[in-house]
């Protein structure tokens, strides 16, 4: 039975406890706690639950989407300075509004008119629909891709799939020269980041490229469209940055450092984030224009998409004059920071995280995770007017500027670091909360059992646990668990935490089909009639996260479980003698095994040793796991970081540029790079980083 059912009906009990009813048999506290702590934490968590409301979630959903609020807008401004007002009155404390000047450019001018076979100019703007009237509002901005390069081009087109490197291949295959033409790709599934397929268009030599949603991957072709279901209207376009943030996340200005006001930049031209190609987004309905009229080959089966013809490869007939112009601006964003300092380690921070700008409404991208932020700040605000302080500091943080670098988190990871390398208990990032019913995780796999736990306590729209819920919809086999994702790869607020301060973090939130990303159609009506009608699985996450947070802050020790990371590494380490027998490389991964054994064995005894010091009332032997236990993570950097990126700095983990997960990427890039030398020496310092997480809870004996 979930702990939050168990913990119910024990409220419902209180009258024969009062009697003097015994209560029945003791079940296991929460991983990390006492018992006598669980006993307190119990009616904290129930408290925050029943003050949880999907109404309240409503209304701020409502609030925070009723204008466009693009990163660098006075809108987004106006939406900190509300949110600090807020959480000043909820009862948080040390709010503030952080300034961080950065490279954040803005569209100009877009225009694009077919020239052959004859002249027609593109509307590039999404039509309203009915029942909706945000789809109506006059000015919701140029759509544009940011970072892409300034062009004023004619040229032919020709279709290019998904515009990875493979689909190049086949163009060349087929004699198709691609340099100088317009490449238009779509966006895909499965995903490749809109940067990667921008990166792949500036090697292939392309003068522009553009990117369509096919009404395959996104509209029509999969189900109703919005506003009666939700998939993407004909002339809903994607908006995005087509940034290489999986070289260096942040403002391309202050690689490794934070910008602020007055401080240390260098060139953005120089920066190793910023693309050399020019790159816009379009609609189904323009595109369709263009690849209708393309002749040339006729394009593989796995290529042909949604609209009503054959695909063909050109390059053309079809011929675009193409203008994109975007200012190259420096542009200041706000971060909004807000905390619930710890009563006993206030120095330990518990890291609450979500965006706030968004490419138009952000109905479901970031909306939902903002309001379900601030339905569980003022959850935990009103537990903190009541006089009730945390064990530990909990931080909020609303980012700015994700959308574009991850730009605000990254800004503010770098300004904190001190702070964060010595204190920070783990962070919890929400960026979408709701866009349907199905409960998705991903974390370090020191966190995997600590979240499912949590999963248990909270309740689940449809019923029972968000446990119970998460396993029916997974259909999880009897004797397994659901599974969290460990493997993490990039495109939200965690890469700061993770990968540049060696922080445990999770990624958590309720998904379901969606297919108006960054649209204009992510919007308030979309979520209320689509995603999340009633908001009630806004008010679940909202659960989840205060749950989360709570335990976290409130633990004897932090429930991070490193046997089980140290079993995953082993199965990495397998994975890259795999790869590297596959890439005719040789490789000695030995070394790096019994490190990950050793480090294995060291994380069972420590939990083991923590048990029994949790029993036994020893305060200082827990208190000296906990401390170890917070330190593992960081043993797992590199000062240097990787090879080309010294920005990432944790060996297990790193962004493909595609934004796939890549593990022990030191390794393996050195592995697919046939560079013996390199191989030798990357897993020489992960060894050392295997044996510096093992060290660290031996020394806890
Ligand atoms: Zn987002």
């Amino acid at each position: 039975m979930a702990w939050y059912l168990r913990a119910t009906m024990k409220r419902a009990l209180v009258i024969l406890a009062c009697l003097g009813t015994a209560l029945g048999a003791a079940e296991s506290p929460p991983f990390g706690f006492s018992a006598e702590r669980a006993t307190a934490l119990r009616p904290i968590e129930l408290r925050l639950h029943d003050t949880i409301r999907p109404d309240a979630c409503r209304r701020e959903h409502r609030i925070f989407t009723e204008e466009p609020h693009l990163a660098g807008s006075p809108r987004n401004y106006e939406l900190a300075q509300y949110m600090a007002e807020e959480w000043k009155a909820y009862g948080l404390e040390e709010i503030a509004l952080v300034e961080h000047p950065v490279y954040l450019p803005w569209p100009v001018r877009y225009e694009a008119t077919l020239v052959e076979p004859f002249e027609k100019k593109l509307s590039l703007t999404e039509d309203g629909v009915s029942q909706d009237k945000d789809s109506y509002a006059a000015d919701v901005g140029i759509p544009y891709c940011a970072y892409s390069e300034n062009v004023d081009v004619t040229a032919q087109i020709v279709y290019v799939n998904s515009g990875n490197p493979e689909d190049y291949d086949v163009l060349a295959r087929e004699g198709i020269d691609v340099r100088g033409k317009i490449a238009l790709a779509r966006y895909s599934m499965p995903y490749s980041y809109r940067g990667f397929k921008a990166l792949t268009a500036q090697r292939r030599g392309v003068a522009a490229l553009i990117l369509y949603s096919d009404p395959a991957d996104d509209g029509f072709k999969k189900g109703e469209v919005f506003p009666w279901g939700p998939w993407g209207p004909e002339s809903h376009l994607q908006r995005g940055s087509i940034v290489y943030d999986f070289n260096l996340p942040g403002d391309p200005r202050s690689p490794g450092w934070s910008s602020v006001p007055g401080g240390r930049f260098v060139p953005a031209a120089e920066a190793i984030s910023v693309p050399r190609v020019a790159a816009a987004p379009m609609s189904a309905r323009d595109a369709g224009l263009m690849l209708g009229r393309l002749g040339g080959p006729v394009a593989p089966a796995a290529w042909q998409g949604g609209l009503p013809f054959t695909y063909r490869l050109g390059p053309g007939p079809a011929k675009l004059h193409l203008v994109v112009e975007n200012d190259k601006k420096v542009r200041s964003i706000w971060n909004v920071i807000g905390k619930i300092r710890g009563r006993e380690a206030p120095d330990e921070w518990v890291v609450l995280g979500n965006h706030r700008d968004a490419w138009v409404y952000g109905g479901v991208d970031p909306s939902t995770g903002t309001a379900t932020l601030m339905e569980t700040a003022r959850a935990f605000g009103e537990l903190a007017r009541g006089g009730w302080r945390p064990r530990r500091t909990l931080v909020f943080g609303s980012w700015d500027a994700e959308e574009f670098t991850l730009t605000g988190s990254t800004e503010w990871g770098e300004l904190e670091a001190d702070r964060l390398r010595a204190g920070a208990v783990a962070y919890l990032n929400v960026d979408a909360s709701a866009s349907g019913p199905n409960f998705s995780a991903s974390s370090v796999p020191a966190l995997a059992r600590f979240l499912r736990e949590v999963a248990m306590a909270v309740p689940d729209p449809s019923g029972g646990s968000v446990y119970d819920a998460w396993r029916r919809r997974q259909a999880t086999p009897a004797g397994e668990e659901p599974p969290v994702a460990t493997r993490l790869g990039s495109g939200s607020d965690y890469t700061v935490f993770l990968n540049f301060l060696g922080v445990p973090v999770a990624d958590l939130g309720f998904d379901g089909p969606y297919g108006v990303y960054h649209s204009i159609y992510d919007n308030f009506t979309w979520v209320d009639r689509i995603g999340d009608p009633g908001f009630y699985y806004h008010a679940a996450m909202a659960r989840y996260w205060a749950t989360a947070a709570i335990r976290l802050a409130e633990a004897d020790h932090v429930p991070l479980d490193y046997a089980t990371y140290a079993r995953d590494v082993q199965a990495y380490l397998d994975e890259a003698a795999t790869s590297a027998k596959a890439h005719g490389v040789t490789i000695d991964l030995s070394a790096a095994q019994a490190a990950a054994k050793r480090w294995e064995q060291e994380a069972g005894a420590a939990l083991e040793r923590a048990q029994r010091a949790l029993a036994s009332k020893d305060t200082t032997a827990v208190t000296r796991i906990h401390q170890a236990l917070m330190r593992v993570e960081r043993a797992l950097l590199d000062a240097e970081g990787l090879s080309g990126r010294p920005w990432y700095k944790h060996l297990l983990y790193a962004p493909r540029p595609t934004y796939k997960p890549l593990v022990l990427p030191g390794v393996i890039e050195a592995i697919e790079a046939r560079d013996a030398a390199r191989v030798s020496s990357e897993v020489g310092r992960l060894t050392r980083a295997l044996e510096r997480a093992a060290t660290t809870l031996e020394a806890t004996r």
